[in-house]
């Protein structure tokens, strides 16, 4: 068992049931054994793969979209780059490398910012980033970046922050906590508190009984800081992750160790623990504070930027092994049945910046 585990329950025992919210934020942040605190979370050594340590064509990738949007915000001389939760900082190393080369003069103008909670995380990017150094700063909350233009981007962060569960019990949307159950392990219990009618999702009356909703304040928060920003400042946000594009609902709460799926309760603080982002809420909140927003699945909007293309010229001229791995990682990125349809990309935007033609589909 971890020390976590031993630490929530104790804390469970004294106060009495703890919300999943509480639950997650202490798994991945307690500032003793929080996962992102403690473990080495990345690659094929870690618990999970994430698109940027997959292949550096999807950095590259996001390096074009960056600069097509700063062209389309009428090339701001002085703007904010920022990247949230950046892991292992992959990401902006191949979004950098790629600004550098298609348009050094843009690279100039950038203050760039880091938004890391996690010291050790933010100690190995500035390893990755060693060349930029000079010219980044890292912190550790969105709202303390300058005002100014902004162009952002944020890989799985989301599905990182913490949601709350409801469940529907005798037609009223009851909390779904944690507490001890009678083998004094963590179980899952109904709460006390009902959810309030109007934070009610629209639709919702309809759903049986013992369906499970999940909602999130605090992704809520991040995205309304966000669009009031764009609207305030102008520029575009590109926010990546997994989950649905429309309403969704049910018990989307998960671990993973190792690559596999584990049990949620069985070592908080040593497996990741995510669950799907609320793409239709987020989009929603982007619209009320002002901004212009677009959906699309991470596949579409890879090939769309390239992806395909760019696979041609990597591998052009190298030996078969190499061909084979940047033709299974374009497969991985973008296959509908890997991560091509289940992961979105949501992009907003202020209303004077434009969207990239590829958005004129979307979801
Ligand atoms: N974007 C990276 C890592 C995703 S994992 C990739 O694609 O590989 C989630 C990252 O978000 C970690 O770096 C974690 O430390 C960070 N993080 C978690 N909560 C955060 C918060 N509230 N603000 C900023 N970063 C956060």
């Amino acid at each position: 068992m971890s020390d976590l585990k031993d630490k929530i329950k104790q804390l469970i025992s004294i106060n009495g049931a703890m919300s999943v919210a509480q639950y997650m934020d202490m798994a991945l942040s307690d500032p003793q054994f929080g996962y992102y605190k403690t473990a080495n979370p990345f690659g094929y050594q870690g618990d999970f793969t994430t698109s940027p340590e997959i292949s550096q064509m999807f950095g590259e990738l996001i390096g074009i979209w960056a600069v097509a949007t700063w062209q389309n915000m009428q090339q701001p001389q002085s703007f904010v780059l920022c990247e949230m939760g950046p892991g292992r900082g992959t990401l902006m190393h191949d979004v950098l490398r790629t600004i550098k080369q298609l348009k050094p003069s843009m690279l100039k103008c950038a203050k760039i910012f880091m938004v890391e909670t996690s010291q050790r995380l933010a100690a190995e990017q500035q390893q990755r980033l060693h060349s930029y150094l000079g010219q980044i700063e890292w912190i550790e909350s969105f709202d303390t970046i300058p005002q100014s233009p902004l162009i952002l981007f944020a890989n799985e962060l989301f599905d990182a922050l913490p949601i709350f569960q409801y469940i529907k019990k005798d037609g009223y949307w009851r909390e779904r906590v944690i507490t001890l159950n009678s083998d004094n392990d963590l179980s899952f219990a109904i709460g006390a508190d009902q959810l309030a009618a109007s934070t009610l999702p629209q639709n919702i009356n309809n759903l049986p009984e013992n369906t499970i909703l999940e909602l999130s304040p605090i992704r809520n928060q991040l995205m309304t800081n966000i669009s009031t920003r764009l609207n305030a400042q102008t520029g575009s946000a590109l926010l990546i992750d997994y989950g649905a594009a429309d309403f969704a609902f049910g018990d989307t709460l998960q671990t993973m160790h190792k690559h596999q799926f584990s049990d949620v309760f069985s070592n908080p603080g040593q497996h990741d623990i995510t669950s799907h982002v609320d793409f239709a809420a987020l989009q929603k909140i982007a619209k009320q504070y002002g901004c212009c927003a677009k959906i699309q699945t991470q596949g579409e909007f890879l090939v769309k930027m390239g992806l395909v293309e760019r696979a041609g010229l990597l591998g052009a001229n190298k030996d078969t092994v190499t061909q084979t791995k940047i033709t299974a990682a374009v497969e991985r990125l973008a296959a509908p049945d890997q991560m091509g349809k289940l992961f979105k990309v949501l992009c907003v935007n202020d209303q004077q910046t434009d969207f990239l033609p590829i958005f004129e589909t979307s979801i």
